[in-house]
């Protein structure tokens, strides 16, 4: 006798469809949630799944994901996930997710018998999900990183920004083996169409990397594309938040009156980590991290690869700076001064001798005066920093949603002249859009 597991927290229509299968030759086992439904799973032999998509405390696509990553323990198991919604892109995430069918209830019982005895169709053959994707296999060789989203605070479309680049922060960083993002701002959406188009079919293993979780480096995700591939796995690593955990903050800017898919909708394996170790390592690349002066639990990361190094820090404004301008603070006292200018020695020394240095240069010096506490550097004081820190190459970031082409260049120039009066090597450009850089030992003189 065949066995059909059935799923739903609606009692009614899961005892109308047990009945009708039990009459139909099936023995049933049924449970009230997504959670009960895999336990009683991995207790029985079962030869069909019908589940109901949103469940308390495990959604359908989870217990599909679950079923479909132990194939050795459900040989040919079919999967039908049923639902009152009838969204295309339900159906799509159901599908990638592992099910073989998708129905919107009302489902009768004669159309579930009938999918349960006909074959499974071969293109729902779940490709397989590898448990340790290896990245090594298919990336290309050399070290790289590349910009994606270098705008601060909102995204700024326009013919004034075709140059550098309207999107707000996402790097992307190819080390020893590992796929590596750094924030997820509007341009990660161009790094996730990207991803798909190069690795369309193999399962993608990724860690990004967020500096905190302000609006501009969050905001980009709910469009990344591998996101919603189920074979996908990303691991998203931040410092806890100022209120809420990480993986609260980003659900929260994806609930549904913000956005038709909810986080925990989205099909591919996302595990968060919220780290507590200033230092800490992504395979081969060692990470470090520093916090940084910007407003709630912002930190700067230093990656330390085969070929080179690369420190990342989108927002954060000169400690001492902040406090020289009379009206920040009442406080002028020496002892004041004196903690201001460790803390940015602190952060010089974090950064010493790094290969790639991004660093928020949002303003020019005298912009900077009307922006005192806004949590943002100017350029000046970002030249200085990568000056006494002896960095091999600055890229201006997090540019000011009104700087537009033109004026950034003008930074640029100006910059460049700043690092020449002080006779210093530093090279200095301003990070565009779709720009990459590679990372590799400077060939010996
Ligand atoms: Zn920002
Ligand atoms: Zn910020």
């Amino acid at each position: 006798m065949k066995s059909a597991l059935l799923i739903d927290d609606d009692n009614i229509s899961r005892k109308v469809l047990s009945q009708a299968l039990m009459a139909a030759g099936w023995s049933v086992i049924e449970a009230g949630d997504g959670e009960q439904g895999i336990q009683l799973a991995l207790k029985h032999r079962i030869d069909a799944v019908i589940c109901d998509l949103l469940m308390p405390r495990c959604n359908g696509f989870q217990v599909c994901r679950m079923l479909r990553d132990k194939p050795e323990q459900f040989p040919g198991l079919k999967i039908i996930v049923t639902t009152h919604r009838g969204f295309a892109t339900d159906r799509l995430n159901a599908l990638e997710s592992g099910a073989d069918h998708y129905l919107v209830k009302p489902v009768l019982a004669s159309e579930v018998l009938a999918l349960l005895n006909s074959p499974t169709p071969k293109s729902s053959t779940p490709a397989p999900i590898s448990g340790t994707p290896t990245p090594a296999a298919h990336m290309p060789a050399g070290n790289l990183l590349r910009f994606w989203g270098v705008r601060g605070s909102i995204p700024t479309p326009g013919p004034g920004t075709v140059f550098y680049g309207g999107n707000t922060t996402c790097v992307e960083m190819r080390v020893d083996g590992q796929l590596i993002v750094l924030d997820s701002g509007s341009g990660i959406r161009l790094l996730g169409n990207q991803l798909a188009a190069e690795f369309k079919g193999q399962a993608l293993e990724l860690t990004l990397l967020l500096s905190h979780t302000h609006w501009d480096h969050i905001q980009g995700f709910p469009f990344f594309a591998p996101a919603y591939v189920a074979s996908n796995q990303m691991r998203i690593i931040g410092f806890e938040g100022y209120r809420k955990g990480l993986e609260s903050t980003l659900a929260v800017q994806m609930e549904s009156t913000y956005f038709p898919v909810d986080l925990r909708q989205m099909p591919s394996s996302i595990s968060f980590l919220e780290q507590r170790e200033m230092d800490f390592h992504i395979g081969p690349v060692r990470v470090r991290s520093i916090f940084v002066n910007h407003p709630g639990v912002t930190v700067g990361y230093r990656l330390d690869t085969s070929t080179g190094s690369c420190a990342f820090l989108p927002d954060h404004e000169s400690y001492a700076r902040m406090r020289l301008h009379p009206r920040a603070s009442g406080e002028k006292g020496q002892q004041t001064m004196d903690y201001c200018r460790a803390e940015d020695q602190k952060l010089i020394e974090f950064l010493r001798d790094v290969d790639v240095l991004i660093l928020d240069s949002q303003y020019d010096e005298a912009e900077y005066q009307t922006h005192i506490g806004w949590g943002h550097s100017c350029y000046e004081d970002t030249v200085a920093t990568a000056l006494a820190a002896k960095a091999k190459q600055l890229f201006l970031f997090h540019h000011d949603p009104l700087h537009d082409d033109a004026r950034v260049s003008r930074m640029v120039g100006h910059a460049r002249e700043l690092v020449a009066s002080h006779r210093g090597n530093l090279v200095v450009e301003a990070a565009r859009e779709g720009l990459t850089v590679p990372l590799r030992k400077p060939e010996p003189t």
